[in-house]
């Protein structure tokens, strides 16, 4: 008999499984509270939970946590942890913690199989979806790690962003029960407003997120044309840019904000000239409500490519404000732990004993 793993259980799956076994629905919310608010894994410590339900669990279930490979602090507070997801494979999540919210950036896959040219996970190649259990565990172990930390028993994470490693839509069976957790008011309790699925642009799965958990969507433009954005986000060939952006407009009837935010990683000589800025502000002005994220591009080697100097940046924003496009320049972050967006690289082994490179990825475009 398998072991089931409580951590990729939601409350409506964890009741079931809790029929399964002979047990009342309150029982599974018990449960549920127990694990995600107060970061229980040991049943024996769930004292006011039936003694006969304890039994039953034992044995038949747990609470599996990720192994840490790694964990690193910056000075300005981040906190990055590398966790194992077996086979060599390892995947990353960031704390970033500001004056009026605590940020977690986690990861939906071990690589990516969209293969942007900028982003390190991309040219990593994929290697697999992480299950429900893999995704939660982040969130699980870094709120209830930084709770002892800080020596606090009020909830650390106020925001989650998906934007570490994978295009979450691409693994969207094992992202919904995931977000149906984060938002659980016996789970993480967060609003809707306050959890952030980023894509590249998975055009019917941001329908499907729509109708099944209309949750904040960040959408990685990164170009003003198909023809550029083609070479730069190959999924742009299978959903080019207006069914993106006709997708968008659908999505903003159900989204808990009323703009999409589009993030825009600025390259030096690539998709940084004013006049790809101005044709951004056609595209997007009066089309769809919005708000731009420009990113400076984090280079790592294999990428051949260069972050725009700063004054190209401020140009290319000025030209976006002045259009009326709510621009922001995304801050970096966690830089002296190489956790700031595209350098998240840890090292880890793989089979074959070569060190890979683990990824990068991006942080935290909370909006505000
Ligand atoms: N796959 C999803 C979510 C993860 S990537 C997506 O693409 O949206 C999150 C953000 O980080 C994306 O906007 C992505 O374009 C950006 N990013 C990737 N590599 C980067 C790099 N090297 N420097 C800066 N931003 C990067
Ligand atoms: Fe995948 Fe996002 Fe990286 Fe593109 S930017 S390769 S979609 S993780």
């Amino acid at each position: 008999m398998d072991v089931v793993n409580l951590l990729g259980l939601d409350l409506e799956g964890l009741a079931a499984y809790c029929e399964q076994l002979g047990e009342k629905r309150f029982r599974a919310t018990q449960l549920f509270r127990w694990i995600h608010q107060k970061g229980a894994a040991d049943f024996d410590q769930m004292t006011d939970l039936a003694k006969s339900l304890r039994q039953k669990l034992a044995g038949r279930a747990h609470v599996k946590a990720l192994d840490v490979i790694s964990e690193h602090q910056s000075g300005d507070g981040t906190v990055k942890w590398l966790f194992d997801v077996g086979a060599g494979n390892a995947v990353e999540a960031v704390f970033i913690p500001e004056s009026d919210r605590g940020t977690l950036c986690i990861s939906s896959q071990a690589g990516c199989a969209v293969g942007c040219r900028f982003c390190s996970t991309g040219h990593q190649g994929f290697s697999r979806n992480l299950d429900t259990a893999e995704i939660i565990a982040q969130l699980w172990y870094a709120e209830h790690n930084l709770r002892r930390r800080f020596g606090t028993g009020e909830r650390v994470i106020s925001n989650v962003v998906m934007m570490g490693m994978g295009e979450p839509l691409q693994n969207y069976s094992a992202l919904l029960p995931a977000l149906k957790m984060m938002l659980d008011d016996h789970g993480y309790g967060l609003s809707r407003r306050r959890v952030t699925v980023s894509t590249s642009g998975v055009v019917p799965m941001i329908d499907r997120l729509r109708d099944d958990c209309p949750v904040a969507l960040a959408v990685s433009l990164h170009a003003p044309d198909d023809e550029l954005r083609e070479q730069l986000v190959p999924l742009n060939k299978k959903y080019p840019i207006a069914e993106l952006l006709d997708a968008c407009n659908r999505y903003l009837d159900r989204a808990p904000r009323d703009f999409i935010t589009f993030e825009y990683c600025m390259l030096d000589g690539v998709n940084d000239k004013p006049e790809q800025a101005q044709a951004l502000v056609e595209l997007l002005c009066g089309h769809v409500s919005c708000k731009i994220n420009l990113i400076p591009f984090n280079p790592f080697p294999a990428s051949g490519l260069k972050c725009s100097p700063r004054d190209r940046v401020t140009a290319f924003a000025s030209i976006l404000s002045k259009a009326g496009l709510i621009t922001t320049v995304r801050k970096t972050r966690g830089d002296d732990i190489d956790a700031a967006c595209g350098q998240l690289a840890g090292e880890v082994q793989d089979r074959t004993n070569v060190i890979v490179r683990m990824s990068r990825a991006p942080l935290g475009a909370t909006p505000a």
